[in-house]
């Protein structure tokens, strides 16, 4: 299996099924260290994603995984205010570029790595968080080491973004003793501690959704990758 427009316009669907789902409890992790917005936030945003994805009388409609990525980060850019609509959005944005072109072969397992990890950056380059910081970076960096160590093993891309959701999931429990040192919740100095951080919690679904998307695609397809 590989990374094709199917494969990433089912991700960012799962993904705005996710924070349907989930909004209520972003906002509350987020009224808890910051100003209780972070799930409608998020939910703003992936319905705009969806409405442009759904969009009948667009003549310009995504031909590749990159551009559809691209796509993703530029809406999320314009329609999210707050700190995560342009951290999400510059790092769908990277990852649509480090995706190949139209008319090149799409990217397998260890191209979606180098993908996410441009994502990474440039979510770095952005908000200048570093790990241990209580941000979407504590989620995102377990979850690409976890998807690394999975390609490395030999893992195709059901199992590496297995791996990454699990990462992302521990990386996001793991910033609840940690005191905030970015965004809003920094304000709040050491009572930031005892709160898990609502974007390293999005940035769990994000990778969950990559996961799901994955797996779905896989059993579709009957599994063809293992015989
Ligand atoms: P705002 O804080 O502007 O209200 P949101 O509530 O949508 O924006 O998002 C808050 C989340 O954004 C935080 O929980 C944190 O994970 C993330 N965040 C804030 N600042 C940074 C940063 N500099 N780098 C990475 N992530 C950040
Ligand atoms: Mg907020």
């Amino acid at each position: 299996m590989d990374v094709d427009t199917r494969l990433a316009e089912d991700w960012v669907r799962a993904i705005a099924a996710a924070v349907e789902r989930e909004h209520e409890r972003l906002t509350e992790l987020d009224s808890a260290i910051g100003d209780g917005d972070h799930g409608s936030n998020l939910r703003r945003g992936f319905a705009a994603v969806l409405a442009a994805l759904d969009s009948t009388d667009s003549t310009d409609s995504p031909d590749s995984p990159g551009a559809l990525l691209t796509r993703t980060g530029s809406t999320l850019i314009s329609k999210v205010g707050g700190a995560s609509g342009p951290l999400y959005g510059k790092a769908f944005r990277a990852i649509g570029a480090a995706l190949p072109p139209p008319g090149q072969p799409s990217a397998d397992a260890a191209g979606l790595g180098e993908a996410l990890a441009a994502g990474l950056r440039a979510v770095r380059d952005l908000g200048r968080a570093a790990p241990g910081d209580k941000t979407i970076v504590d989620a995102w960096t377990p979850a690409l080491d976890a998807y690394r160590e999975a390609v490395a093993a030999g893992a195709g891309l059901p199992e590496a973004t297995a791996a990454a959701a699990g990462g992302a999931e521990r990386g996001a429990l793991d910033t609840v003793p940690l005191e905030a040192r970015k965004g809003r919740a920094s304000y709040l100095g050491p009572r930031s501690v005892g709160h898990q951080d609502p974007g390293a919690t999005s940035t769990a679904l994000l990778f969950r959704a990559l996961a799901e998307a994955t797996a779905a695609r896989e059993a579709a397809r009957g599994g063809s990758d293992n015989l």
